[in-house]
Formats: C-alpha cells, structure tokens, sequence
C-alpha cells in the first residue's frame, strides 16, 4: 500500500468499527496549506451519535481484547511499528503539507512517536506489578494490572504525527479500547496513521479515530462509557478539560501551554549555546511546548551572547517546508501568525529593544503563507507580555541577570512550568539549578529537553494538570488499576 501525499486530499473520514465513516455533524473547517494558502482537504466534526457509535464498539471490542493474552495483544504493534518505518517519509510529506514545519522535523517527530510504539512492545514486562511469597505467615500477594474500558485522548495541532503515540500504543498494549481526536486543524496524519493501524490487525473498536472540535470532545468527555481522558492543548482549555472530566469521575490527565527559559552562565560555551538557543526557540516555527524562548544571562557575557544569537538568528532561511534548504517553515494559519505580529507589537510598545525583525520576511513563490523569520528582543523585563505569555512563533527575548540566583528567580516567577534550560561550564551552578528549577523537563547543555518515549513527559504548575504523565511507565499506571490477591492455601 501507498499512502497518497499529493494534495487536494478527499475529506477526512472517522474510523469507527473498523470502517470508514463521514463524520455526521453539521459543522466543519477547511483544511488549509500554511505555506501556500491552499485549500487542501476537509473535515467535518462528528456528532454525538458519532460519538455514541465509537464508545459502543470500543465496550464491545473491550470485553474480549482486555482478555486477550498480552503476547497477542502486542503483536499488531510490532505490525504498526513496521508500517510506519515503511512509510515514514510519506507521513511526513502529509505532515509537511498540513502543518508548515520542515521535512526534517517531521521525520523527527515521526521517529519520536514510532518510539513510543517500540516501548509499548514491551508492556509483557512492563505491566506486571509484583508478587511476594511470605508476605505473612503462609501467605502469598500478587498485585496484578487490570485495563479498565473505553480511553481517549484529545491532541493538539503541533505535532499531529507525534502526540497520538504519547498514548494510543500504551492504552491498546495494556488491553484497554482507544478513541483519538486529533486536533481539526491538521487532522490528515492521523487518518493516514490509521490507515496503517487498519492493516496493522487490531480487532474491529480496538482503536478508533473520531474528530471534530469542542462538542466532539465535550461529548467525549460526558461520555459514561469512557474512563478516562488525555488531553494535550493551550492551558485555558487543558484546564477546563481536566475540570469537565473529573467532574464526570474519569481519570484525566491534561497537557497544557508553556513559557520556558534558557540560564546562560558565564562559564558556558557560549557559540554552542547560542546555536542551541536559536534551535530550540526557533525550529518548528517555534510552535512547540519545549520552545525556550526566555533567554536569561549572566551580566558579564551578554553582550558577547547577544551578538552570537544574533548572527544564529539571521542565518536562518524561512521557506517551504518540503524545500531542503529551508530551517524554517510556515506558522500554522494567518491568525495564529496574526496573533504573534501583535505580541512582537507588545514588546515593542512595552519597551523591549528590537534586536532583529522578522516581520518583513518574504518567501518567493509562498506569497500567501503563513511565514515569520526569527525575531530578538533586548533588554526584556519579567513584566512584559512577550516574557510571561507563550508566543508559539519565531520570537526570543534576552535578559541581563546579576547571576545564577537571580536568574532561577525569574524563571521560577513564571506561572508555567513546562521546560528550561542551563547552559554551563559549572557543575555547581548546574546543581542549584537541577534542585531548584520548578519545571518538568530540565536541560543542561541541551537546548529542548524532549524526553525520549521510555521517560515520561510532563510539566508543572499551570503546564499540567494531573498526576500521571504522557509516555513510558506512567502511561501504564494511567491506564490499568491494581488489584492485590492474597492467598493462603491451610491443610484440608
Ligand atoms: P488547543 O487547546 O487550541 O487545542 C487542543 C485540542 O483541544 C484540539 O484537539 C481542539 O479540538 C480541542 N479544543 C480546542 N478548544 C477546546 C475547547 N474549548 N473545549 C474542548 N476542546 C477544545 O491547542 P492547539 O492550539 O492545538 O495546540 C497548541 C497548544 O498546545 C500550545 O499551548 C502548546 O504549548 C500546547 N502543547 C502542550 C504540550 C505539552 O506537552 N504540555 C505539547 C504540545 C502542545
């Protein structure tokens, strides 16, 4: 089989039963092309029988998969695994085409969510919980894993190809049904991913695709017949999400936005960090929950640091995302570009000095994309509004700081807690910031801290609402309840 990657695409279908269906709602959106303006597909959101239809065949699928050995139970994964190596690259050409972002990073984040399929793999091991002979006299305990029904998880824009796989192997591996709904704004990853999960052999309800936008999820989310919810998104819907599905006694565990820092310290190498720092604010657009775009140094090298981030910066090329030479590619739709101009509009009138304007880029040929080049701020301030609130565009801000100290205070004033980021030549500096740094992802000398798939993902603060994380061990522990049996067995 070939996966079709030329556009216009025929509308995005449900994958329900086992089948494909046209979502039934009355609404829908165009999917557009960020760097060409085209329109390249539809989809129309699903309605509450939609809804209804994937959480029924999910309880039936449940009742014999949960049963299923977990040996065969793992078996369509590998198959999966296997499909997606296959067809990667035209994942990521569909991923390009919906999105905006480069070839390589989607093949990047292609290779992030087959992780997670390799991981989950391993549940035969993973999902055992413990036994203890002798635990009191002549008696035996065994915590076992238990799946618990029908799970879905509700995905942003940014990394369609990715973020599914932060949940959908795990809850399929441990014996549980799976709805996903992906985000309406480039929902065509993920029907061709379930293209592949189609021919990977997992039973009819086992794994389902629905979309749409806010009343699917609400519907979803009222649902009585599923457990439980992740959510990954902005933090205002994260946070009302999480509300709604407790509310309805489901377990939830919801993703939101970020606002992250880079500490710049004297004895860095300050080339490689300012590379490093360009990267991690800049690549995918700087549409990412990872993105460090804070940039907090020590007094004594900013200048030098200022200048080098600034060539980094200007060196980039924005273009095409299918085009080789491209670093960076398009901002996902004109508003959301909008939307950025007017932040870099803030930082100026709040008094930041603009270092570098991107706002004049031109991409011949792309005259109707959605496209920015990177943007430096000088002298920003804890106040301002490009400093507390998430950009999600090309755009940096530097800030001089007395010293380590100071600077860890002003990353940890912020009300998110997503990610940061030290670079240093000190491993005492790197120590303080380790134990005192409130955020979920920490790199030292790297400049976006993405944990690989057998660690968990997660933030802090108002970054994340739950307990449990996204990926690895967590996602087991999210997705099965223990039982304990003890056992005695006295002569009879
Ligand atoms: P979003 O919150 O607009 O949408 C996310 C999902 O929620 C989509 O599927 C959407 O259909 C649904 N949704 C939107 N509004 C809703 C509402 N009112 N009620 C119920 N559901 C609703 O987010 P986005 O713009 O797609 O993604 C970007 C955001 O996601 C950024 O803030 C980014 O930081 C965050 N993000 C966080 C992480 C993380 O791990 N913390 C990872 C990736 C992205």
């Amino acid at each position: 089989m070939t996966l079709e990657t030329a556009p216009p695409w025929d509308d995005v279908q449900n994958y329900i039963d086992g089948d494909w269906h046209a979502p039934s709602g009355t609404d829908g959106q165009d999917i557009v092309d960020p760097a060409t303006g085209e329109t390249i597909s539809y989809v129309g959101f699903s309605s509450t029988d939609d809804v209804d239809a994937a959480v029924s065949a999910g309880q039936a699928a449940f009742e014999e998969w949960s049963e299923t050995p977990v040996e065969e139970r793992i078996q369509p994964l590998f198959e999966l695994k296997q499909l997606l190596e296959d067809h990667q690259e035209e994942l990521a050409e569909v991923l390009v085409r919906e999105h905006g972002k480069t070839l390589a990073e989607a093949n990047g984040e292609l290779r992030r969510g087959i992780e997670n399929v390799e991981v989950a793999c391993g549940i035969p091991s993973m999902m055992q919980a413990g036994h203890l002979p002798n635990a009191a006299p002549d008696i035996d305990e065994t915590a076992i894993r238990k799946p618990l029904g029908v799970f879905t998880a509700i995905t942003p824009f940014n990394f369609p190809g990715m973020i599914p796989l932060w949940f959908l192997p795990y809850a399929v591996a441990t014996g549980n049904a799976f709805i996903l709904k992906p985000s309406e704004q480039d929902p065509v990853v993920a029907q061709r991913l379930f293209e592949l999960i189609d021919e990977a052999g997992f039973p009819d309800g086992v794994v389902q695709l629905v979309n749409g936008g806010v009343d699917t999820v609400n519907g979803l989310l009222d649902h009585e017949g599923i457990q439980g919810a992740s959510f990954v998104g902005s933090t205002p819907v994260a946070e009302t999400v999480y509300e709604r599905a407790a509310a309805n006694g489901k377990r939830v565990q919801a993703q939101g936005g970020a606002k992250n820092h880079i500490i710049v310290t004297e004895s860095a190498n300050l080339e490689f960090a300012a590379a490093k720092t360009v990267s991690s604010a800049c690549a995918c657009g700087g549409e990412r929950c990872l993105a460090n775009d804070v940039i907090v140094v020590e007094e004594g090298v900013y200048d030098e640091f200022t200048d080098l981030v600034l060539e980094e910066a200007a060196a980039q090329t924005v273009g095409y995302g299918l085009d080789d030479a491209t670093d960076i590619g398009a901002l996902i739709t004109p508003e959301h570009e909008s939307r950025v101009r007017d932040l870099i509009a803030s930082g100026v009138e709040e008094g930041a000095e603009l270092l570098l304007d991107g706002r004049d880029v031109e991409v011949d040929g792309y005259e109707d994309g959605n496209f920015l080049a990177p943007t430096v701020f000088g002298d920003v301030e804890p106040e301002m509004t490009i400093v507390r609130e998430e950009i999600f565009g090309p755009v940096l801000g530097l800030m001089a700081v007395d010293d380590v100290d100071e600077a860890i205070d002003v990353m940890n004033r912020s009300e998110f807690g997503n990610a940061a980021s030290l670079f240093t030549g000190d491993g005492a500096d790197a120590r303080k910031v380790r134990h005192e740094a409130d955020v979920g992802n920490l790199g030292v000398n790297a400049g976006t801290a993405a944990p690989m798939a057998f660690f968990h993902f997660g933030g802090r603060k108002d970054s994340f609402f739950g307990d449990l994380h996204a990926q690895g061990e967590d996602m087991i522990h999210f997705y099965t309840d223990k039982t304990i049996y003890i056992e005695r067995w006295p002569d009879s």
